[in-house]
């Protein structure tokens, strides 16, 4: 069995995604589990942009794929890019070649699929028939004087390729299943499999942890490994992220991606809590911290099924976040949308919030001048219970000592009593516990709005 023998002490994991196009809850299921998983290991955590597919590929999802990591808190230890690492895929190619483990091959995509259909004609599964390893030189410089260029596939050693897979537990395939895989096209360039084994083992990558449509290939890149004298990492395949409706999410078609969860307003952790919780047996809950959140990460709770997931979760997780944040976790985003006001304001105003937004709003509110919203029939009443007002200093006990005075003197309760003080305090229906306002707002501001005064 092909289990890790990695002796190193610093676990090296990576995650590898391709820039074509941006990076989306799914992906973010899969660069957190690695970027967590890592931290809680005191391991390093590895960007490898897959670009060699130089058609698909662009600088700009590069670029936001850093930012997104940057925005969730994970930003790399390292970051590499493939398309700068080809001469490293050209000697591994030429080590298989002179082992007879990577061999020339010369049919076309038609002539491939006319046999397959064959194949399935006879009631036979459709793996290439190896018809290629057949050819010796005269065939061979026939077919190139004909202007056929070869594409390479690896001869697989057709034997059973076992893995103990931290999600899905010991795994096993027969190679003599599968088609030899095409790991250079006929232009010279690389699929994503040989470049993926040799980095993996060049970049010392102890644990690979990924996505299941990665399942089937992993057979292959444990005998790729092998073939170039390496020892594979451990791999682990996570369960994929669907919608409700069972529909997948799509890199291409921009489906939640990062950027407009961001946008939107949602936060960074509560996306975070969600990629990395749903579709386990544990429950989705808010988190304070990434540290947090990698304490709860346990491949053994990954589910076999798909994650299905409800975009509206990550709205309900977004609110439930920010009622828990403390101030220290957010004291700088406060200073860079000038808000003031300290631990008071934010504790006072962190429970009514659906996005951070919406503290903005509320500081606006408590701390510039405007004129409190009086109804006609509440400006006695207001009047009076200017009247009663506390001299300063104030503290946690003023709220209740005037709400004692101001029921005793005008004889309301209830709504009656309520609802009056917070429209004119705040010109809001609903909001943070009065008490608390009054404390951020201060007498002079508190005083004015009852008086129906700018203030
Ligand atoms: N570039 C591959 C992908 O985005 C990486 C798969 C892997 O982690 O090995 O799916």
């Amino acid at each position: 069995m092909v289990m890790s023998q990695h002796s190193s002490s610093r676990p090296v994991f990576r995650f590898a995604p391709s820039p074509t196009g941006f990076l989306h809850v799914g992906n973010a299921r899969t660069a957190l589990l690695n970027a967590l998983l890592a931290r809680r290991a005191g391991g390093l955590f590895i960007l490898r942009l897959d670009d060699t597919d130089l058609a698909r590929s662009r600088v700009e999802y590069a670029e936001a794929i850093g930012a997104d990591m940057a925005w969730l808190g994970i930003a790399p230890d390292v970051t590499y890019r493939q398309s700068a690492r080809l001469a490293l895929y050209d000697v591994a190619a030429e080590k298989l070649k002179a082992d007879g483990r990577l061999y020339p091959a010369y049919e076309t995509e038609e002539e491939l699929e006319r046999k397959r259909r064959l194949q399935r004609a006879r009631g036979l599964p459709p793996v290439y028939d190896r018809a290629a390893l057949a050819l010796d030189d005269v065939a061979r410089a026939r077919l190139e004087a004909e202007g056929r260029k070869p594409h390479w596939r690896f001869r697989l050693a057709h034997k059973v390729v076992e893995w103990d897979d931290g999600v899905r537990g010991p795994q096993h395939v027969d190679t003599s299943n599968l088609s030899d895989p095409v790991l250079v096209r006929e232009d010279g360039s690389f699929l994503y499999t040989l470049p993926s084994v040799v980095d993996d083992l060049e970049m010392g990558v102890t644990d690979v942890v990924r996505g299941e449509d990665h399942v089937t290939n992993t057979a292959v890149q444990i005998e790729i490994a092998e073939a170039l004298g390496g020892q594979a990492p451990r791999f682990a395949h996570h369960n994929l992220l669907v919608l409700p409706n069972g529909e997948g999410l799509s890199k291409r078609l921009g489906h939640l991606s990062l950027r407009a969860l961001r946008d939107e307003g949602q936060e960074a952790l509560a996306v975070a809590a969600t990629a990395v919780l749903v579709g386990t047996s544990q429950a989705l809950q808010p988190v304070e911290s990434l540290d947090e959140l990698a304490q709860r990460v346990d491949l053994s709770t990954i589910s076999r099924a798909p994650a299905r997931f409800d975009p509206e979760e990550v709205a309900g997780l977004t609110a439930r976040t920010l009622h828990g944040l403390p101030f220290y976790a957010v004291d700088m985003r406060l200073a860079e949308a000038g808000i003031g006001g300290g631990a008071t304001f934010w504790e006072t105003v962190r429970g009514n919030l659906s996005t951070f937004a919406d503290a903005a709003e509320w500081w606006t509110i408590c701390a510039t001048a405007r004129k409190g919203v009086i109804a006609p029939e509440d400006a006695d009443f207001l009047a009076q219970a200017a009247a009663l007002l506390p001299p300063e200093p104030w503290d946690e006990e003023t709220y209740g000592a005037w709400m004692t005075a101001v029921k005793a003197g005008t004889g309301r309760k209830g709504r009656a009593l309520f609802h009056p003080l917070r429209l004119a305090l705040t010109g809001r229906e609903a909001g943070p516990e009065l008490a608390r306002l009054l404390l951020v707002m201060g007498r002079a501001r508190v005083l004015a709005r009852l008086q129906g005064q700018a203030g």
